[in-house]
């Protein structure tokens, strides 16, 4: 049996869990959609169908109050039980089990009747949290338990009541937010009073034969948060007061520490689980930075947790479970927590989605695409000889003969997805290696998470019998020889190259020279672009290679984040960070006014930032770049000259599409051409759209 630990099922008493993978909370933004329920039903079933033991849903409030934003999710009412249904039932027919998150913002609501502890503002919320009157406190843990209630009448097999992260209960357990005078506030026994009223009183409505999950926040990762002394005695409180499981909660929403993103080391807050099994005797799910099978087996296999969880990696891949199971790990598609598709859009109020699977969250529309797809060729397969238009169905019921030029994101996308749909794909690839932009993206200190999706591209492009040239050029005169129905033009980007006078000079190097051919750079190096190239040079550049990267270095992460693993004062920080100095000075420039980085992803441009930051980058904006000479470059900024004297000079000045073989080919062959990924668009086009591109063409085809 392949991996022994994550296959043992796990008996809860009176209900028992196939595995020990729960697929984790995550905010989809469908909860608030028109026909959400019918499409959460459809991605929480396909996920039921891919193996997870347990899911749990996205956070639902159960207030007003409570709510995200006023047009957020709440479960208070009888009548929102139908809709429930159809997801509970969706899953239960895929043998699944589910339950729901009961998740109270506090201050961290995004309106102006925000509800906390103390009346208090968070950091990222620009509406003032009013501290609850004690009725509302009363009223509050009734409105947990009734939204409980409600969740066991649409069919849930439990609830997870959301304990971390610096939402309510949260903000309730510590001094820094909770400053009451009543029963609820004061000393640690009083404040963990709230969460201890919410499970008794869940308890008291839904019976022991219902799956009660807490999430603990074992580690706030913010000034006066709560000790481990603290933690500890809320946890055996819950235990005694009949909670089922605890779930482990990382950091908070205003933590300046990265908890999940791409550079955190996989694993790496497992050891606060494994502190608290010492303390109590229910089960504990571990979670952060799980992403491999092999990784979730090794941390349960090493007695750290009972069970596992894991969010993105189920928006990557539905079926990681079930491939894990059949000795498939390699074809799994891997969630590189770049958290592009998925955090980044609920930030912006956008569908969750995911980069390297962009149908998830989308499964009702693919699938009815799918399903389309499939009665059209049985259709075609009967009225083939009646219909006029026999060329198309004979390429359907054939597969049509399709060259894909460039095997980077997008023309990869494409390849795989139109092999899927049964056409015959010749993928070819001037470079020795496929990946595209991806290789590039690999070689950055805390983005190794990258070559997975690379490794994922090799094992599908195998299975799928896609035929690969390599090393291979694709000419105009070959293709206009070949017997392809159609051409994907999938032939990426080349970098721009700026009119500043000197730009010719010798000490002027691209960012491909430097992440792909390994150019040697000087000690002191002006970086010419600020914007996503710009700063993954700058984390290229600032690292020195003799160091392990701190993703995948523990100790060296917690010391770069200022993180305390033995847990000495609350909170769990140490003050003094120790940031390696990097082995060269570093400009990086732009000439917008805005503050770099202002475009990097939502909920990881600030990791980026303050990681440059600590390593001494200059990042200087408003600049206009004059001349170039040997000894370096010529600078303008606010009316003010500058001589930045550099030895090198890396541009990272954007893109410009490469179109030559497309368009000669659009323009002498009748046959169709298509253009996707940087080559249709050069300008801040990411991996994000170029595989969405690359599959929906392959949808169209
Ligand atoms: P980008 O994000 O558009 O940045 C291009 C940079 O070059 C800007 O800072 C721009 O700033 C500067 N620039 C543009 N034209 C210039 C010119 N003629 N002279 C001097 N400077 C010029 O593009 P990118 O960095 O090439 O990245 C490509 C895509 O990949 C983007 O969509 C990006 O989001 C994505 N990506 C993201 C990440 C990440 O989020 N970590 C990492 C890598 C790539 P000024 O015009 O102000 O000078
Ligand atoms: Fe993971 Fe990125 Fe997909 Fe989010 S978008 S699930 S972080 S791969």
């Amino acid at each position: 049996m392949f991996y022994p630990h994550l296959f043992k099922p796990l008996e809860l008493g009176f209900t028992t869990l196939k595995n020990r993978v729960v697929m984790g909370s995550m905010h989809t933004g469908l909860e608030e959609e028109k026909r959400g329920h019918t499409r959460l039903a459809a991605f929480y079933a396909e996920r039921a169908r891919g193996g997870v033991g347990l899911i749990i849903t996205g956070g639902y409030a159960p207030n007003f109050c409570g709510r995200v934003h006023p047009y957020a999710s709440q479960l208070s009412f009888p009548w929102q039980i139908r809709g429930h249904r159809k997801i509970t039932e969706a899953v239960h027919r895929e043998s699944g089990k589910i339950c729901l998150q009961i998740l109270h913002t506090g201050r961290y609501a995004y309106h102006p009747l925000a509800r906390s502890a103390s009346s208090s503002k968070s950091p990222i919320s620009p509406f003032k949290a009013r501290g609850m009157f004690h009725w509302e406190v009363k009223k509050t843990i009734w409105d947990y338990a009734h939204c409980a209630r409600l969740a066991q009448q649409a069919g849930y097999d439990g609830v997870e009541v959301m304990g971390s992260e610096g939402y309510l209960i949260n903000q309730f357990l510590m001094q820094k937010t909770n400053w009451r005078q009543d029963e609820y506030g004061g000393t640690y026994a009083k404040r963990m009073k709230f969460p201890l009223d919410i499970v008794r009183a869940i308890k008291k409505k839904c019976g022991d034969h219902f799956i009660l999950i807490f999430r603990l926040s074992m580690l706030d990762l913010v000034k006066r948060g709560s000790t481990w002394g603290e933690v500890v005695l809320l946890a055996k409180a819950l235990e005694k007061a009949g909670v089922t499981i605890i779930n482990t909660g990382i950091g908070q929403h205003e933590c300046r520490v990265p908890t999940i993103a791409t550079m955190v080391p996989r694993a790496a807050f497992t050891w606060v689980t494994e502190k608290m099994k010492k303390e109590v005797s229910l089960p504990l799910i571990t979670t952060n930075r799980i992403n491999t099978p092999e990784m979730a087996e090794q941390v349960l296999a090493a007695g750290q947790a009972d069970m596992v969880s894991m969010a993105r990696p189920f928006l990557a891949d539905a079926e990681f479970v079930n491939k894990a199971a059949a000795g498939k790990a390699a074809e799994i598609n891997t969630c590189i927590a770049c958290n592009q598709a998925c955090l980044d859009h609920i930030f912006k109020r956008q569908i969750s989605s995911c980069l390297v699977n962009p149908k998830a969250c989308h499964e009702t529309y693919y699938n009815a695409l799918d399903a389309e797809q499939r009665a059209q060729t049985t259709k075609n397969t009967k009225n083939a000889k009646n219909t006029k238009n026999i060329k198309n169905i004979k390429n359907k019921k054939k597969g049509k003969l399709l060259a894909v030029i460039g095997a980077g994101p997008a023309g990869i996308s494409f390849a795989l997805e139109a092999a899927r749909a049964g056409h015959k794909i010749t993928l070819f690839e001037s470079a020795p290696e496929i990946g595209g932009q991806f290789n590039i993206a690999k070689e950055i200190p805390g983005k190794e998470e990258f070559s997975e999706t690379l490794r994922y591209f090799k094992t599908q492009i195998a299975l799928l019998g896609i035929e690969l040239k390599l090393n291979t050029r694709a000419s105009v005169a070959e293709l206009q020889k070949s017997s392809f129905d159609e051409f994907i033009f999938a032939t990426g980007v080349t970098p721009n190259i700026p009119t500043i006078p000197g730009i010719e000079n010798k000490i002027v190097l691209t960012y491909q020279d430097v992440l792909t051919h390994k150019k040697v750079v000087g000690k002191k190096v002006a970086i010419i672009g600020a914007g996503g190239i710009g700063f993954d040079t700058a984390t290229f550049l600032a690292h020195d290679p003799a160091h392990l990267a701190t993703s995948l270095d523990k100790a060296a992460f917690f010391r770069e984040w200022g993180v305390d693993p033995d847990y000495r004062e609350a909170g769990a920080l140490i003050y003094q960070k120790q940031t390696p100095v990097g082995p060269r000075e570093i400009y990086l420039l732009q000439r917008k006014a805005s503050r770099p980085g202002l475009n990097l992803g939502k909920t990881t441009g600030w990791i980026h930032r303050a990681s440059l930051k600590d390593k001494g980058v200059h990042m200087l904006a408003a600049v206009e770049y004059l001349r170039i000479d040997d000894g370096g470059l010529h600078i303008n900024i606010d009316g003010e000259e500058r001589y930045l004297e550099v030895e090198h000079i890396v541009l990272c000045s954007g893109q410009n599409s490469q179109t030559t073989v497309h368009t000669t080919m659009k323009n002498t062959d009748a046959r169709p051409c298509h253009l996707i990924g940087g080559a249709f668009k050069a300008a801040e086009i990411d991996a994000k759209e170029a595989i969405k591109q690359g599959l929906d063409l392959a949808y169209s085809i």
